[in-house]
Order: C-alpha cells, then structure tokens, then sequence
C-alpha cells in the first residue's frame, strides 16, 4: 500500500468510527484495508450501538417442515425431489412433537422454513400455523422465507398483501430474510437460475415490514462475488432499514445474519470458492460498519464453527444467534458439522470471550440472565447438569 493510500484509508476508518455514514467507493475501500484496523473501528461501532458488557442468544429450534423442492438451487443439499426415497413432508404431530422439545428446554420460538413444494396448498400452511398457536400459544412462529412466499403469492391467486393477512391471521408473527445470499442478480442467476430475484425479495420484505411481521437481513458470501457486489448487497439493505425506519415505525431488520457459502454435496462443489474464516470476520467487520442503521450483528456458528464466531465479537458482531437444536440447511452442504448448539455452549463462548450472556427474544429484546456459574460450573463436572438446568440440545 502506498503512502496517499494509508491517508485515506485512515480517513476511511475514523470516519467509520466516529458513526458517520460511509459511502458505496468508501465501504468497497474497507475490503483493502487491513483487517485489524477495520476489526478495530468495527468492533468501536459494536460497542456503541448494543450493550458493550452483553453477548445475545435466542432459545429456539429451526424445523424444516418439508426437503421437496423445485427451486432446484446450485448450492442447495438440503432439497430433494418429490420421488426421492428421503424426501419428507412433516405433518401437523411430527411438528408439533418438535416443539414440545424445544419448550421442554424453556424455548420461545420456532424458525419454520422449507423447499418450495408444490404439492403443498393454502390449507396446509393456514392449518399448521393455526395449529401451532392452539396447542402451543407461547411459542412465536417466524416462518417461510421470501422464496415460499413468492411460490404461494404464484400459486395461490392471492395479492401478495392477502397473502400475508391470511398468514398472519393464522399465526404467522415474523418472516425470515432467508434467501438473500447476494442481491445482486448477476450472482443469483449463476448460483441458482430459478432462485427468487432480488427485486422480490426486497418486494416480499417490504411488505412484511409494512405488516409488523419480524424480518432479518441476509448475507452469504463465497460465490465468486467481487467487493463492488457485496457492497451493493449492503447498501440494499442499509436503504431497506432506512425506509422501514421511515415508514413502517422502525419495524425494520432486527438483526443481520451472515454466513460463508458451503458446498459439499452440492452441484457448486469446485465450481464456486467459498469463504474463508479471514472473509468471513473480514465481511462481517464491513457489514458493521456500513449497516449503520442495523445495531444487531450476528455471528454465525453453523457455517464456521464455535471458534470463529467467538471470534466474531470482535469483529462487529453482539449476538449469537441461537440454538437451533437442528440446522439441516447449511449443515448438508458442509458447514462445520454443528446442527445444535447448547445454551451452556453458547453461554461459554460469551463468558470466555469476556461478556455477559443475555437470553433474548427474536426480537432482540433481553428476556432472561442466565445464571452462568450453574450452567458452568455443575454442567462441565456433571453432563446431566445440562439438562436440569434447561440446557437446549
Ligand atoms: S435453497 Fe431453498 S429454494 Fe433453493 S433448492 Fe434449497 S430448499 Fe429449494
């Protein structure tokens, strides 16, 4: 690097610290910037814009109501075909013994996503959300990703907004931002022809803000896509939270997740060049700094691993994220093997990185202290322990 070029970078870096707004050439600057200094400035914004002594997690489970699908995406292991002898469609026991679990370990809600099916109608999804909330009224349902609801607005000859009233009416509280990956529509079409385009996406999002529902900003890197990209993908969703922020009551994102592309058992495999542990913290570092608007940052332990994403909070990231108890998406492409992550897992990853652990809600509002030493102390002497003191997993 170059004398003139360590001045503005610098300038870069303070003015990213100091929370003023940076813009698209500056945000594309940090990429060759080094890392510490970029982790340094990150890591500054974290501390002002969420609790600096507390790290965030949720309780909860992912269910993957059904693996058929048509979409058909490049990097996808986790979807089957209809005549495939694993393919599955849970019904309405299977998913409700599901949760029964998770409220056995004192968790809140259910994260309900899964392949675009198209054997499945209205019915099934107005019925299991309907269901959901008879027997298990505590339990927040944040379901289907934009991907879904595109296929149902198709399918179903409903407006998108009759849509989601109907939803809504039978349950449904939040709609994940699965699906981002790149908004960049160049990036999509390579890794996945049929994928939803970014303009839906955006489309679908913004609706669910407009209706109150619960919604995160996504992110996977890995798929060959240049810094000049991933920084359009940022600005996308910078620009999203602004309007939200303006015109929904602030019901923007509450948090912004993002992982590293896997592709074991995945028609991308040798195709695409994935992300290492140095883009991933890279990346995330970047994503605190342009996403002024967004104060809750994720880390992500399914893609990388219980190290890094302790790593992560000092890189930018404040949370977590959450249990899990099983993640069949990412894992089937590779990941780092991890379906489930304990609370006590979690609560150690904070306390030795040296915070607070907090247990929250999906909307990233705090909802129990943990008590650390009984979590510690009786469950690493005393396996059992774990569970009697409502460890998840
Ligand atoms: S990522 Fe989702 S939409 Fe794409 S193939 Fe897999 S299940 Fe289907």
């Amino acid at each position: 690097m170059i004398a003139g070029d360590d001045v503005v970078g610098a300038e870069i870096l303070q003015k990213a610290a100091s929370g003023e707004r940076l813009n698209a050439p500056e945000i594309e600057a940090l990429y060759h910037l080094p890392l510490p200094d970029v982790a340094a400035a990150a890591h500054e914004l974290r501390l002002t814009r969420r609790d600096p002594d507390v790290v965030t997690f949720l309780i909860d489970r992912n269910i993957n109501y059904t693996n058929i699908c048509n979409v058909g995406c490049n990097f996808c292991a986790f979807y089957r075909t209809r005549r495939q002898s694993d393919s599955y469609t849970l019904d309405y026991d299977q998913i409700s013994a599901k949760i029964t679990e998770l409220e056995a370990v004192g968790g809140t809600r259910i994260l309900m996503q899964g392949g675009v099916n198209p054997e499945l109608g209205l019915d099934y999804y107005t019925g299991l959300l309907r269901h959901i909330k008879a027997h298990h009224p505590g339990i927040r349902i944040d379901a289907f990703s934009p991907e879904e609801v595109l296929f149902m607005e198709r399918s179903f000859g409903l407006s998108l907004d009759e849509l989601l009233d109907t939803l809504i009416a039978a349950g449904l509280d939040g709609l994940p931002g699965a699906g981002g990956e790149i908004l960049e529509d160049d990036v999509r079409k390579k890794a996945a022809p049929a994928r939803i385009r970014s303009e839906d996406w955006f489309r679908i999002i913004d609706a669910a803000q407009r209706k109150g529902l619960y919604t995160i900003a996504t992110m996977v890197i890995g798929f060959g896509e240049s810094y000049a990209q991933r920084t359009r993908h940022l600005l996308k969703i910078r620009e999203q939270q602004d309007r939200a922020n303006a015109l929904y009551g602030g019901n923007g994102f509450s948090g912004f997740a993002m992982w590293t592309l896997q592709t074991e058992h995945t028609r991308l495999h040798g195709r695409a060049p994935g992300a290492t542990a140095h883009e991933y913290l890279q990346q995330l570092a970047v994503a605190r700094i342009a996403l002024d608007n967004l104060p809750n940052i994720q880390a992500s332990w399914p893609g990388q691993g219980f190290k890094v994403a302790q790593a992560s909070l000092y890189y930018g990231a404040n949370d977590l994220g959450s249990t899990m108890m099983e993640e069949n998406v990412v894992s089937a492409a590779g990941g780092h093997g991890r379906h489930k992550a304990t609370v006590r897992e979690l609560i150690r990853i904070a306390v030795d990185a040296g915070f607070t652990p907090a247990i929250r809600n999906s909307r990233f509002q705090i909802i129990e202290w943990p008590e650390v030493g009984a979590y510690l102390d009786h469950a690493e002497a005393n396996p059992e322990a774990e569970r009697a003191v409502g460890a998840a997993g």
